[in-house]
């Protein structure tokens, strides 16, 4: 596929751009995640919470792709942290999937009302250790929690997956993340698709190469350096998201873009969010 990889900070490859299923129902995952691979995505996000591994799972397995062209995440829900539980979740998550190793297993939230993230972790190294996640990361994770997994555990997350999206630029944290050899992977990367894909700076630029406003979007984030998992069921749509290696945006569309960040968040606060805790 066209899509480039990544070096995670273990030696891992990941594609740069990707397929997310959040709210995606089992049966209509199995279609949209075919849809996609059979349009070139190779790397899918998925989570147990999503409740649609098992559809995940089959539209892989029916694909018939080599299992090492493939790179699948998944990530343990909230109401699994602690280390026993946190291991019994990854092999019901596995299970579901139908695989025998996933590329990315991530801690959804951090919960730091619950103070479990430190020893789910240690239950993600032994995962890692035993060859059943290829690498191993967090989701929602501001600074502090990101240095106290470094300061009390071995393995430096891969990959910290945030909301980020042109209004929501996480500049901060992503700049921790370089220091720290953490990739930084961007949920919600099309702003849900609510609002700011009519921001008139997104669609003058996507005017300017003859693009749609989500493919600008998405050649923003990748020249930025961010791993991308932009989520539609709509085939033209899965497609169109792909689509976006053909074009470059040059300096002073990066400068716009750097100027619609606002702070703008669509989901739940991660210092506060503990939602099944
Ligand atoms: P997104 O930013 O990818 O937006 C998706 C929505 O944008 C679609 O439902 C559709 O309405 C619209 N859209 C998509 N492509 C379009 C196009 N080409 N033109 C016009 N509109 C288009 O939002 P998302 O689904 O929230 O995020 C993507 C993925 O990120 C999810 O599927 C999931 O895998 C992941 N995610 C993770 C977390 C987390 O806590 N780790 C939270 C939310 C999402």
């Amino acid at each position: 596929s066209k899509v480039p990889s990544i070096s995670l900070n273990n030696g891992v490859a990941m594609p740069q751009l990707g397929y997310g299923v959040w709210q995606v129902p089992d049966d209509e995952a199995a279609k949209a995640v075919a849809t996609a691979l059979e349009a070139g995505y190779r790397s899918i996000d998925t989570a147990a919470i999503y409740e649609n591994e098992a559809g995940t799972g089959r539209a892989v397995a029916a694909s018939g792709l080599p299992r090492e062209e493939l790179f699948v995440t998944t990530k343990l829900w909230n109401s699994d942290q602690g280390y026993d539980k946190a291991l019994r979740a990854f092999d019901a998550s596995l299970d579901k999937l139908g695989l025998d190793y996933v590329d990315l297993y991530l801690i959804h939230w951090p919960l730091p009302s619950k103070d479990a993230y430190v020893d789910t972790y240690k239950a993600l190294e032994k995962i890692y250790a035993d060859g059943r996640a290829k690498a191993i990361g967090v989701s929602n994770f501001p600074p502090e929690h990101l240095e106290r997994l470094i300061g009390e555990t071995s393995v430096v997350p891969a990959v910290n997956q945030i909301e980020l999206h042109p209004q929501l630029q996480q500049g901060e944290l992503r700049a921790f993340h370089d220091r720290h050899g953490i990739k930084t992977e961007a949920w919600s990367p099309l702003g849900q698709g609510k609002g700011l894909l009519e921001v008139p700076t997104v669609v003058a630029v996507a005017q300017k190469y003859g693009r749609t406003p989500a493919q600008v979007v998405l050649r923003w984030h990748l020249q930025i350096g961010n791993v991308v998992i932009p989520k539609s069921v709509t085939p033209s749509r899965i497609k169109e998201n792909l689509d976006v290696f053909g074009f470059e945006l040059d300096a002073d569309d990066l400068a716009a873009f750097a100027a619609l960040d606002e702070g703008k968040r669509l989901g739940p606060d991660p210092a506060t969010f503990d939602y099944g805790a």
